[in-house]
């Protein structure tokens, strides 16, 4: 399949992994908006929120499990963000739904 986190889940594109269990894959975005940046996702190719269904949903709780976990093995105790970006409007870019975990900064609010 030709999907860009589908590779990276294979090993075949590399990346700097952050997290990772039978679930969920976590790693640094090559173009960070974020003193932390991790690019957190299912590993089963979903494209984007608008294709949750009670079937594959269970691979949206790990993720927020795993963020959990990512935000307190990284100390970000003073917050963090978590946005994902879905369809044209939304700007997403890669077709295999993803979260970005952004911290350590101060982030505005509303978004551009
Ligand atoms: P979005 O614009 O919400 O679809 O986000 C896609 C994100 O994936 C962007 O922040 C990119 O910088 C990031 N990205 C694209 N290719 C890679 C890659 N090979 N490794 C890490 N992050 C990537
Ligand atoms: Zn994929």
């Amino acid at each position: 399949m030709d999907c860009i986190f589908c590779k990276i889940i294979s090993g075949d594109i590399p990346s700097t992994k952050v997290y990772e269990d039978d679930k969920v894959l976590a790693f640094n975005d090559i173009d960070p908006k974020a003193p932390f940046h991790v690019i957190v996702i299912p590993k089963k190719h979903i494209v984007s929120a608008a294709d949750i269904t009670s079937e594959n949903s269970h691979y949206i709780s790990a993720v927020y499990e795993a963020i959990a976990k990512i935000a307190k093995e990284n100390n970000l105790e003073n917050g963090f963000r978590v946005v994902n970006n879905c369809g044209e409007d939304g700007g997403q870019t890669v077709g295999h739904i993803h979260f970005h975990l952004l911290a350590r900064r101060n982030l505005a609010w509303p978004p551009g």
